[in-house]
């Protein structure tokens, strides 16, 4: 216990300082080339073999352990930054205009590099291989389903691959824990009503896009409103309406999008239906066309009971019992880890970060202090495996 909390310790000016330093080089998704760059130095220094340009600017490592053969487990960071301006006023504030890292994405990539480091200087006591997989474009929702066509778990298949994710307003250190569903899918959708339009003080001989919206945006929210299982709650919101450009003319068409979250596929194909249903109606109604068109995206985040087990198991005992926070409800954000999940037993965790301003916030900042025990999770996890 207490010598791999010795490493940590002995690594942990670097990994601030490796933090700060990707903190101030924000890149956007597959963009991450300096990062990439970083990652791959760092892993090629601990003597990992490192395979680059998976997906463009993802990374895979893989440590051999030296005790014999065994499992193969993995964990997966993610690189990306966001299109943020930064407003924090840091040493290492982002040198790149209107990019900045407001999601944490510096201290995933520095806690796994740091357990890349310790579990390398531990590999004569490992039995299997430990795979680190450093994704591009998170913030996309592309990057891992990218690395994932490009094989990375066939390569190699592991047992399980963990994620974790820096939490604001959980406790510094903790761990956010959650079995099954923790994170929702999200999709988008367009939606065009079309008529002949025409003069505005003739309405009776036109067809009007504009009032047949507004109907449809309350119809739609009457989904949630009226249609929703209380207990399997969803999200449809509609973000863009657009029609007409002028004072005196009822515009042909009007176009609307939107987003919808959901946590089970069930509800998720029957929202969809029902918004196609609910878009032919108000068009018919309204004497006009209506298209609509669903763009699938991330699926909803399912997190593997055992694997979930395994974590709960290893922070209590690293750091007790009370550190483990159970998650009542799943968030209604999405994450592309979702797509690992769907290959092989995953779990994300996430990691407390204390007070600090929340995702995608201008002011946002990574705790450093959340880096030690974020390591230590990964290491100890990667041991309770192959070192037993
Ligand atoms: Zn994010
Ligand atoms: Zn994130």
């Amino acid at each position: 216990m207490n010598e791999i909390r010795e490493r940590i310790l002995q690594l942990q000016p670097d990994l601030i300082a490796l933090r700060h330093d990707l903190h101030a080089h924000p890149e956007l998704g597959f963009e991450e080339h300096r990062t990439a760059a970083i990652v791959a130095e760092w892993l090629q220094k601990h003597d990992i073999e490192t395979l680059t340009g998976v997906a463009g600017t993802g990374i895979a490592g893989t440590l051999r352990g030296e005790a014999g053969e065994g499992a193969v487990v993995g964990f997966r960071a993610d690189m990306d930054a966001l299109p943020i301006e930064e407003q924090n006023d840091l040493p290492y504030r982002s040198r790149h205009v209107g990019t900045m890292h407001a999601c944490g994405h510096d201290g995933h990539t520095t806690i796994l590099l740091g357990a890349a480091a310790v579990l390398a200087q531990l590999r004569a006591q490992l039995r299997g291989t430990v795979r680190f997989y450093f994704q591009p474009a998170e913030e996309v929702v592309s990057g891992a389903q990218a690395m994932l066509t490009e094989g990375v778990l066939q390569q190699m298949r592991p047992r399980w691959v963990v994620a974790l994710h820096g939490r604001p307003g959980l406790p510094l250190g903790s761990i956010g824990l959650r079995a099954g569903v923790m994170m929702a899918s999200a999709d988008t959708f367009d939606i065009w009503l079309q008529g002949k339009g025409g003069h505005a003080a003739l309405p009776h001989l036109a067809e009007d896009p504009i009032v047949a919206s507004a109907q449809l945006v309350f119809a739609l929210q009457t989904l949630t409103s009226r249609e929703s299982d209380p207990s399997d709650p969803f999200v449809l919101s509609v973000t863009q309406l657009h029609a007409g450009n002028t004072y005196n003319v009822l515009p042909q068409q009007a176009h609307l999008a939107g987003t919808v979250r959901c946590l089970c596929e069930e509800t998720r194909s029957r929202v969809r239906r029902r918004i196609e249903q609910l878009v032919d109606a108000v068009a018919q109604a309204g004497r006009l066309n209506g298209r609509f068109e669903w763009h699938a995206g991330v699926p909803a985040l399912r997190n593997d009971e055992a694997v979930v087990a395994r974590i709960a198991q290893v922070a209590e005992e690293s750091f007790g019992s009370e550190r483990v926070i159970w998650l009542k409800h799943p968030l209604m954000g999405a994450e592309d880890f979702a797509y690992f999940a769907q290959e092989v037993p995953a779990a994300m965790f996430y990691l407390g970060l204390g007070e600090v301003a929340d995702w995608h916030n201008a002011c946002f900042d990574f705790a450093d202090g959340a880096i030690a025990p974020g390591v230590e999770m990964l290491v100890r996890l990667a041991l309770s495996e192959l070192c037993t």
